[in-house]
């Protein structure tokens, strides 16, 4: 991305639940940066369960739209899932991912000051966005003995290729340079040794022209690498991992951390920038003004270092880890007692 731009556009979409909290904050930690970062132009955008149920739709052509033509990056809230099929609805998250073509998920997980299993921990997870499980063709046929459901798990050469240059190039930036693929090939020897075989081969291919050869390549088998994440955290750097293991493996990290409320992402490809926090609509605080906003503000400051804005990131995610390591204003995820808007007015002082 060039940095060379008279103002920044950026799509705002809180969608569902807390998102709708947390989004503000994120907006906030943005217009405190002042000359760091060019003029800021917001584009409030729909979407959403909520919306659909009000409307329909879930993701209005229009929000697709100025997305696509009028904005430089974006800041997703959450989607409220429903638990059962709702006719006619899926998804918008999943839609954006493929209409804006974001097919990497990028989530640092980064403990500062005290986490739950004592041993520091400091590790992306690089999902696949865009296929596995979660090109979600479901199907259901009944039997003499019962009903019979299948899904579709969908693996390509070419996805599996550009998420691992996305983690060879993270790797290159970081102090460890190591890429850990997470898969199943022992079991999905089809699928998840296609994954495995094609990112193995990224360091070879002609057009990185030797480019990750400082970078040490690991694997290690999903399961087995839940169970490491916990005890040995520290041996992990860069993890890559296909969309559904991806997804288990940061909700678990977040853990590790202290809260979902604390981890940040960004949903990327070749044109488009999109921050998101990891958590999602937690229905279960939703109004009572106690979410964590400090996911959704980490998420603008990646977002800023994607698009080349390292200051304006760096000054964000200082402000947010002296709130954590100072301690006395959080909110109860952390163990505190703080509301949100209390924890936003403690980063933006600093900020
Ligand atoms: P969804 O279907 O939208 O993912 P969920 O029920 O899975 O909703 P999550 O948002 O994934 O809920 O959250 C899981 C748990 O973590 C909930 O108990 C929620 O309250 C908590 N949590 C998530 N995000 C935050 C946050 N920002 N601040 C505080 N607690 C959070
Ligand atoms: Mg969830």
């Amino acid at each position: 991305f060039s940095t060379a731009r008279q103002s920044l556009r950026i799509g705002l979409i809180p969608a569902d639940g807390i998102g709708r909290e947390v989004i503000p904050a994120a907006k906030r930690a943005l217009e405190a940066l002042g000359s760091d970062i060019p003029r800021l132009e917001f584009h409030e955008l729909l979407a959403g369960f909520e919306l659909f149920t009000r409307t329909g739709t879930a993701l209005p052509d229009e929000t697709v739209q100025i997305l696509k033509t009028g904005c430089d990056a974006a800041l997703f809230g959450a989607v409220s899932s429903p638990s059962r099929k709702v006719a006619g609805y899926s998804s918008p998250i999943v839609a954006l991912r493929k209409e804006l073509d974001l097919y990497a998920n990028i989530r640092p997980v980064v403990s500062v000051g005290r986490n739950v299993g004592g041993k520091p921990v400091d590790l992306v997870v690089v999902r696949e966005n865009t296929e596995c499980l979660y090109v979600k063709q479901e199907t259901i046929v009944r039997t003499e003995s019962g009903r019979e459901a299948r899904a579709t798990r969908l693996i390509t050469e070419r996805a599996s290729r550009r998420i691992g240059k996305m983690a060879f190039d993270i790797a290159l930036g970081r102090p460890r340079k190591q890429v850990t693929i997470i898969h199943k090939s022992n079991v999905l020897s089809i699928t998840d040794g296609l994954f495995r075989e094609t990112i193995r081969a990224v360091p070879d291919l002609p057009e990185v022209a030797g480019r990750y050869a400082g970078v040490a390549l690991a694997e290690q088998i999903v399961d087995s690498a839940v169970y490491r994440l916990f005890r040995e955290p520290e041996i992990y750097d860069v993890m890559v991992a296909p969309n559904l293991y991806g997804d288990i493996l940061s909700d678990a990290a977040a853990a590790l951390v202290g809260s979902l409320g604390l981890v940040p992402s960004i949903n990327a490809g070749d044109e488009f920038v999109m921050g998101e926090p990891v958590h999602g609509s937690a229905p279960d605080i939703e109004g009572k003004g106690i979410a964590n906003p400090l996911a959704s503000m980490r998420s603008a400051a990646l977002m800023l270092r994607h698009l080349g804005y390292e200051n304006g990131a760096s000054r964000i995610d200082k402000a947010v880890n002296e709130v954590i390591e100072e301690g006395s204003v959080l909110t109860p995820d952390l163990g505190g007692r703080s509301s949100t808007s209390e924890v936003v007015d403690a980063v933006l002082r600093r900020i």
